[in-house]
C-alpha cells in the first residue's frame, strides 16, 4: 500500500532545518496542551470513551449509535465508514479544545469539541484531529447540568460508562486532519541473521561487516530498520574539496577510517536492496544472546532520535515514520568519534550529511554527486519552500522577569507548491501551540518537531498553488532572551580576572530581553523570506520597547492587566519594507536624540538609474540607551550619523525610512543590526580580554565597529543571502563597507592599519576552509574567529581586490548596480559575479573561484634586473587607476636617470601555485630614496613586467604595505 510506503509529504520537513547547523532528523511531537484547557467533564468524557469503544470494535454502525436524532445520518454513515475501520485493535481519543454552540432558531445550545484521534491496527498507527458538535440527548433535554469530575481516563482501563453517556449526542462532524502510516517498530528478537561479509552503501560511505550478526524490523512492506553487531569498518570519503578539508580537521586525514560495534540503519523497505550486498541474509545457525542484548540496545537507544513522532498523551509508545524512498539513515557507534550519524535526505539542496551526535555538529554537509549536476552549486532554500509568506501581524505581550511570551501571530501566506497539505513553521521548542486556526478551515492539527523549533501544520485538504491563506497561531510559554550573536565575541577561555581587579567604574548592567532572528519567538517561515509585518508588544510599565518598524505615532498605550495584575505598555510598530526577521529589544530607556539624516555630498558620477521599489533619500534617526549610557549616547549618535551619511551616498539610499540605535550596558563589546534598528554595547569593562586577539577588533579604528553594524541595513537587512553559504553577503560586504568609510574618514596609515590586521588574521588561520563555507569554518573547533577572520576579513580583502582589479569607477558603478538589483531578494556568489562582468565586461569566473570557492592562498616567487633598455615579451598589465587614496610617492622623482640613458626594470612573477587573478602592487626603491608603487594585473603563472625607472634603483618590493593575501615565497 503505497500510501503507507512513505510518509506523508508534510512530514518530510527537512529542509531548512539542517540549514541552521543542526542535523535534521525528524521527531515529531502533537503539539498544543496536554491538558485540556476546559474543566473535565463526566458527560463529554463519557462520549469520548464510548467513541473509543466504537473506533474499536470496528462496526461503522455503532456509530450512528452516538448521533443525535437531528444529525444528518448519511452524513454519519460516511463518516464512520471512513474513519471506523475493521482490524482496530486500540483507539486512543483525547480532548483538546470545548467551545459552546449557542442556541439557533431550530436546535438547542450544544458543544463544540476538538479531539485527536489515534487509532491502532496492531503495530500500525493513524492520527488525526476532528471537530464534534454535540446536543443534548432527548430525553436528558434540559435535565443535564454537566458536573465537574473526575478526568478522564484511558479506555483500557475504565469500567463501561453507563448512565451519563446518553447526555451528549453527536449532531455534526468532521475530520480536520489526519497522519497516516505510523509504526510502532518493534526488533525482531527471534531471527538473528549472519552479517559477515555484509557491506552498506551509501554515496561515499561505505561499512563493510567482517563479522557479526543483524536483526531487523519491519513493516508489513519489509524491514525498514536494521541493526548490526559485531566488527565493521567504516569509511567516509566526500568528494567536495571542501568538506574533505573539513573530514581532515575532525579525523586528521581526508578520508575518516574508523573501526564500529553497531550500526542502525533507517531505510525505506523497497531501498534496502540498494543498500545492501548481498541483500538476501542468511539466518544464524543459533542465537546469540550477548548480541541480541547490544542490538536491543542499541535499536532502542536510536528508535526514538530519528523518523519518530511522539504523540504526547495519546500513546506513551514511539511511532515512527517509513523514511521517503531514497531516503537513508545510518547511525554508527564508533571506536574513534562515538556515534556518527549519515544521512541522505532527499528533502534538503545538500542531500548528504555526516553528524557527530555527542558533539551536535556537522563534519560534513553537501550535495551529492546527481543533485549536484542538477542544481548546480547555488540554490535558493526560499525557491524550495510551499510557501510564500506576505505578512507577520504579531501581537504578543512580553514578560521580561520571567521570560514568558504570551500571544497570537497572524501569518498571510501563499502557496506556492502545486497542493499543499502540511507547512512547517518556526517556533522555539519552549513556546506551546495552543491553537492554529486558518480561514476556512478552521482549527487544525499541529505536530511539534522535536529538537529543532519547528511545527508542522496539517490542513484537512491541500491546498491548490496560488492560494492565499491567513493562519493565526496562539502560543505562549517561556523563552529566554538571546544574546548578541551576530557580532557578539565569543571569549577563548574564561577571563581569569576578577571584575574587582579591574578599573573602570562597576556596576550592573540594566536588564534587557532582546528576541531576534536566533529565538524564533514568533511563528515564521522555516527560510528567513522577505515579509512586511506589523508588531504589537506589551511589556510591564516602566519598560521601553524598540523593534523591527516604525513606532505608530503617540508612543506606548497603557492597558490594564487583564488577570488583574499592573497595567501594561503597549507599542504598536509597522515595517512597510520588507525585511528578513523580527526583532524585539526590552530594556529601560531613555530618549536621546532624533535627526534626519541625508546622504552626504558626495558627487554622483552616473545618472540614478530607473529604480522600482520605495527608496528613501534620508533615514529618521533615532537614539535610545539605557539610562546610564546617555551621555555618551549623544556622541554616538554623531558618529553613527556621519557613517549613515556616507553609506547612502555609496547606495543612493535608505532601505528603512527609520533607523533606532540603542546603547546598551554591557561589560564587552558586541552589537546586532536587524532592519529598522542596531543595537550597540556600550563595554563598562576596559577590553583587556581575549576580545583585543578577535580577528574584527581594531584598536586603531574603534568606530570600525560601529560602521560595520549600520553597514548590515543594507548588506544582510535590504539583501539578503541564499543559504549559509553566502553569508559573505552579509558580513564581507558590512566589512567591506566599514573599510571603505575608514579610508574616507582617516588617514592613509589608519587605513593601511586595518588591511594589514585584516591580511593577518586570515593568513594565520590556513587550511580552514574557502569563504563559501559560511557557518562551518569554525564550527568543528568551536572557534568564532575561524569564522570572522574568513567570511568578514578574507570577504572584505577579497572586494578591496576586486576594486583594484576594476578601477573605482566600474566598481562603485557595479556595487549600486548590484545592491539594486539584490535589494530586498536573496541573493548568492553567482548574483555577485554576474552584475559585476555585466558592468565591467570582463570575465570574473576564476576570480570567485578562488576567493570564494577555494581556500588557497596565492604563493608568487619574484626575481627583477635592470636593462638598459625596452625589449618585446612583457605580458602584464600596469592597472593605471588608482585605488582609493594612493600611496604619496615621496619627492618627485626625476624622468631620467643621472647617465642620460633609459633604464628599465624587468620583473618576474611567478605564481607557485594555482594560478589567481591577482592585483598586486610592487613598490621601487630608488637609491635617492625616493619611491613608487605600480599596481600590477597578475593572470598569469608567469608574469613579465618592464618598467621605466625614474632614478638608479635600489630595490623592488612586493606588497610593501603587507596587504594582499599572497604569500611571498622567496626573492
Ligand atoms: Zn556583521
Amino acid at each position: 500500500m503505497r500510501a503507507y510506503s512513505r510518509p506523508p509529504g508534510a512530514l518530510t520537513a527537512r529542509v531548512a532545518v539542517r540549514a541552521w547547523g543542526w542535523l535534521a532528523l525528524l521527531m515529531l511531537a502533537l503539539a498544543g496542551p496536554r491538558v485540556a484547557s476546559s474543566q473535565p467533564d463526566e458527560a463529554l468524557s463519557a462520549v469520548l470513551l464510548r467513541l473509543e469503544q466504537v473506533l474499536v470494535s470496528g462496526q461503522p454502525d455503532e456509530y450512528l449509535a452516538l448521533a443525535s436524532p437531528s444529525a444528518d445520518r448519511d452524513a454519519a454513515q460516511k463518516f464512520a465508514a471512513a474513519n471506523i475501520v475493521a482490524g482496530t485493535t486500540h483507539a486512543a481519543v483525547r480532548e483538546r479544545e470545548r467551545t459552546p454552540i449557542p442556541a439557533a432558531s431550530e436546535q438547542a445550545a450544544g458543544v463544540r469539541l476538538i479531539i485527536d484521534v489515534l487509532t491502532e491496527q496492531g503495530d500500525r498507527g493513524t492520527v488525526s484531529t476532528w471537530r464534534l458538535d454535540l446536543e443534548p440527548a432527548p430525553a436528558a433535554n434540559g435535565a443535564k447540568t454537566p458536573e465537574i469530575a473526575r478526568p478522564p481516563q484511558d479506555a483500557s482501563t475504565a469500567p463501561a460508562p453507563e448512565t451519563p453517556v446518553d447526555a451528549w449526542r453527536i449532531r455534526d462532524q468532521d475530520r480536520l486532519s489526519r497522519v497516516e502510516g505510523l509504526y510502532r517498530l518493534r526488533l525482531d528478537r527471534s531471527r538473528q541473521y549472519l552479517a559477515k561479509g555484509l557491506r552498506i552503501h551509501a554515496e561515499d560511505l561505505t561499512l563493510s561487516v567482517h563479522d557479526g550478526v543483524a536483526h531487523m524490523a519491519a513493516t508489513e512492506s519489509g524491514a525498514t530498520a536494521l541493526v548490526i553487531v559485531g566488527r565493521g569498518e567504516m569509511e567516509f570519503s566526500p568528494a567536495p574539496a571542501a568538506e574533505k578539508g573539513q573530514v581532515e580537521l575532525f579525523a586528521g586525514r581526508e578520508t575518516l577510517r574508523t573501526r564500529f560495534e553497531r550500526a542502525f540503519v533507517r531505510v525505506n523497505p523497497s531501498d534496502l536492496r540498494n543498500r545492501l550486498t548481498p541483500h538476501r541474509f542468511r539466518p544464524a545457525g543459533g542465537l546469540d544472546t550477548s548480541a541480541l542484548a547490544k542490538a536491543q540496545e542499541f535499536f532502542d537507544s536510536q528508535i526514538d532520535i530519528s523518523f519518530s513522532l511522539d504523540l504526547s498523551d495519546l500513546s506513551r509508545d514511539t511511532w515512527s515514520l517509513v523514511p521517503s524512498i531514497g531516503d537513508f539513515l545510518v547511525d554508527v557507534d564508533t571506536e574513534r568519534f562515538d556515534t556518527l550519524t549519515y544521512t541522505r535526505s532527499q528533502g534538503d539542496p545538500e542531500d548528504i550529511s555526516l553528524f557527530d551526535r555527542g558533539r551536535r555538529k556537522n563534519i560534513a554537509v553537501y550535495a551529492s554527486a546527481t543533485r549536484l549536476a542538477r542544481q548546480g552549486r547555488s540554490y535558493d532554500h526560499a525557491a524550495r519552500l510551499d510557501y510564500d509568506v506576505y505578512r507577520y501581524d504579531v501581537d504578543v505581550s512580553i514578560s521580561p522577569d520571567r521570560a514568558w511570551i504570551e500571544g497570537r501571530t497572524g501569518i498571510d501566506l501563499r502557496v506556492r507548491s502545486y497542493a499543499l497539505s502540511a507547512l512547517t513553521l518556526r517556533l522555539a521548542e519552549t513556546l506551546v501551540v495552543r491553537s492554529v486556526v486558518a480561514d476556512g478551515f478552521g482549527r487544525l492539527l499541529t505536530l511539534r518537531v522535536r529538537g529543532q523549533n519547528s511545527f508542522i501544520v496539517n490542513f484537512p485538504a491541500p491546498v491548490p498553488r496560488g492560494e492565499w491563506v491567513t493562519l493565526q497561531i496562539f502560543y505562549s510559554g517561556r523563552l529566554p532572551p538571546q544574546t548578541l550573536d551576530r557580532e557578539a565575541i565569543v571569549l577563548g577561555p574564561p577571563p581569569e580576572i576578577m571584575p574587582q581587579e579591574l578599573d573602570g567604574p562597576l556596576f550592573e548592567p540594566e536588564p534587557r530581553s532582546l528576541y531576534s532572528n536566533r529565538s524564533y519567538w514568533y511563528p515564521q517561515s522555516t527560510v528567513s523570506e522577505f515579509a512586511r509585518a506589523r508588531l504589537r508588544l506589551s511589556v510591564p510599565t516602566g519598560l521601553g520597547v524598540v523593534a523591527s518598524g516604525v513606532l505608530a505615532p503617540g508612543g506606548a498605550t497603557t492597558t490594564p492587566d487583564p488577570s488583574g495584575g499592573e497595567a501594561r505598555h503597549t507599542y504598536v510598530f509597522e515595517a512597510t519594507q520588507p525585511l528578513r526577521y523580527l526583532s524585539v529589544l526590552v530594556s529601560r530607556f531613555a530618549d536621546v536624540t532624533t535627526r534626519v539624516v541625508a546622504k552626504t555630498g558626495r558627487r554622483d558620477r552616473d545618472a540614478p538609474p530607473a529604480r522600482s521599489g520605495v527608496y528613501y533619500d534620508a533615514v529618521s534617526l533615532d537614539i535610545v540607551a539605557n539610562p546610564r549610557q546617555v551621555g555618551r549616547a549623544r556622541a554616538l549618535g554623531d558618529r553613527a550619523a556621519e557613517i549613515l551619511g556616507f553609506y547612502q551616498s555609496l547606495l543612493r539610499d535608505a532601505p528603512y525610512p527609520r533607523l533606532t540605535l540603542a546603547a546598551v550596558d554591557d561589560v564587552l563589546p558586541g552589537g546586532h543590526s536587524p532592519a529598522y534598528l542596531g543595537i550597540v554595547n556600550q563595554p563598562t569593562l576596559p577590553t583587556v580580554l581575549s576580545w583585543r586577539n578577535d580577528p574584527v577588533n581594531f584598536d586603531n579604528f574603534p568606530d570600525f565597529f560601529l560602521a560595520h553594524e549600520l553597514a548590515h541595513q543594507y548588506w544582510g537587512q535590504a539583501v539578503g543571502w541564499q543559504n549559509y553559504h553566502e553569508q559573505w553577503i552579509s558580513e564581507g560586504f558590512a566589512q567591506f563597507f566599514a573599510l571603505v568609510y575608514a579610508e574616507h574618514s582617516r588617514d592613509r596609515r589608519t587605513w593601511i592599519r586595518i588591511l594589514q590586521q585584516m591580511r593577518r588574521s586570515v593568513l594565520q588561520r590556513p587550511d580552514q576552509g574557502p569563504i563559501w563555507l559560511g557557518y562551518r569554518l569554525g564550527h568543528l573547533e568551536s572557534d568564532s574567529r575561524v569564522f570572522r577572520a574568513i567570511v568578514y576579513n578574507k570577504s572584505a580583502l577579497m572586494l578591496h581586490m576586486l576594486r583594484q582589479w576594476l578601477g573605482d569607477e566600474v566598481f562603485f558603478r557595479a556595487l549600486r548596480r548590484f545592491y539594486d538589483e539584490a535589494r530586498f531578494r536573496r541573493v548568492g556568489t553567482e548574483d555577485v559575479r554576474r552584475v559585476f562582468e555585466a558592468e565591467s565586461d570582463s570575465q570574473l569566473e576564476r576570480f570567485f573561484e578562488r576567493w570564494v570557492y577555494d581556500d588557497q592562498i596565492p604563493r608568487i616567487r619574484m626575481t627583477w634586473r635592470v636593462a638598459s633598455q625596452e625589449t618585446a615579451g612583457a605580458n602584464a598589465t600596469r592597472l593605471e587607476h588608482s585605488v582609493g587614496n594612493p600611496p604619496r610617492d615621496s619627492g618627485q622623482a626625476p624622468t631620467q636617470s643621472t647617465d642620460g640613458v633609459q633604464r628599465v626594470v624587468r620583473v618576474r612573477i611567478e605564481q607557485v601555485g594555482e594560478t589567481f587573478d591577482l592585483p598586486l602592487t610592487v613598490r621601487l626603491q630608488y637609491t635617492s630614496g625616493e619611491r613608487e608603487h605600480v599596481l600590477l594585473r597578475l593572470e598569469k603563472p608567469i608574469t613579465n613586467v618592464q618598467l621605466r625607472l625614474k632614478g638608479d634603483l635600489r630595490d623592488v618590493h612586493v606588497d610593501p604595505d603587507d596587504i594582499s593575501l599572497v604569500e611571498v615565497v622567496s626573492r
